[in-house]
């Protein structure tokens, strides 16, 4: 019975677990959407019967149409009985709905489906930006949802925002933001954080040894940033102040704020 296989390569070739190199070898057909030309190398030295599903990306489909076809074509291969192995960039279940999107098909039909992890661009993120989500807590959201959905946002917690280079896109037939995009974003973000609150552009590297990209600018400037705002651009908002003890729930366990450390 054909089986799959969920994997992400990270986002250059150093990133590749042993695992998931592993699998990719043993498989029967890998179905790839890798981030760069030495990733796509890599993976093909280590399984020659490699198909590329971002060959969707070019035949002007909308987004969520290039995602349905790339699902279309892993269920089409694991029903016909294949042992298949998808490879993502990145971590394959962050931000990646196809291989949702075929998972929720092919389990109910009895085929064995089970997702590896990689390393994630906010893995790299916590790196290149040191932040450790211990010290502050973390939010993460796709920026047009968290544009176009009431959340309560907290400042006192660091903030990451992915497809910022995608923001307002609501058309979803484009790859770059809508024209409103960013200032709209910036509106909101205004009502939690002081103008001159300093937020970075980020861009990990997509090739060993090369430096990230971390443009710092204030939050006000970020209408006109534009020009430094791509399709792997993700913003990384600090904490802009220290969060407030409970003296309540202190209380619940007998402490004062000077027993926490
Ligand atoms: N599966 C990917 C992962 O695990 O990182 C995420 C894919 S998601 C469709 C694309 C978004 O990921 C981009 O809009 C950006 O926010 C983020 N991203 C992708 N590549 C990146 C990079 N090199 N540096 C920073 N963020 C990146």
């Amino acid at each position: 019975k054909g089986r799959l296989t969920i994997a992400g390569c990270g986002l250059h070739p150093g990133h590749m677990t042993l695992e998931t190199q592993s699998l990719i070898e043993h498989a029967e057909i890998v179905l790839l959407v890798a981030p760069n030309p030495l990733s796509i190398q890599h993976i093909l030295q280590l399984n020659a019967n490699t198909e590329h599903l971002g060959r969707f990306y070019n035949m002007g489909f909308s987004r969520p149409e290039i995602y349905r076809q790339m699902a279309k074509r892993i269920i089409e291969l694991v029903t016909a009985g294949k042992d298949v192995c998808t490879v993502f960039y990145g971590h394959p279940g962050v931000f990646v709905s196809s291989t949702r999107m075929a998972s929720r098909v092919l389990k109910p039909l009895g085929h064995q489906v089970r997702m590896l992890p990689g390393i994630s661009a906010d893995a790299c993120l916590y790196a290149d930006l040191d932040l450790d989500p211990a010290d502050t807590g973390c939010q993460s959201y796709e920026s047009t949802r968290f544009l176009l959905t009431r959340r309560q946002v907290d400042s006192s917690a660091a903030l990451i925002l992915w497809q910022v280079g995608l923001t307002g896109e609501h058309s979803m037939d484009h790859f770059q933001p809508g024209e409103q995009g960013l200032a709209a974003l910036t509106k909101l973000l205004l009502q939690s954080y002081p103008a001159d609150h300093q937020v970075c552009l980020y861009e990990a590297p997509i090739f060993p040894g090369f430096e990230p990209k971390k443009d710092w600018l204030a939050l006000a400037d970020l209408p006109g940033a534009g020009a430094k705002v791509n399709t792997v651009s993700t913003l990384y908002i600090p904490a802009c102040q220290a969060p407030e003890f409970a003296a309540d729930r202190l209380a619940w366990l007998g402490l004062t704020e000077a027993d926490i450390h």
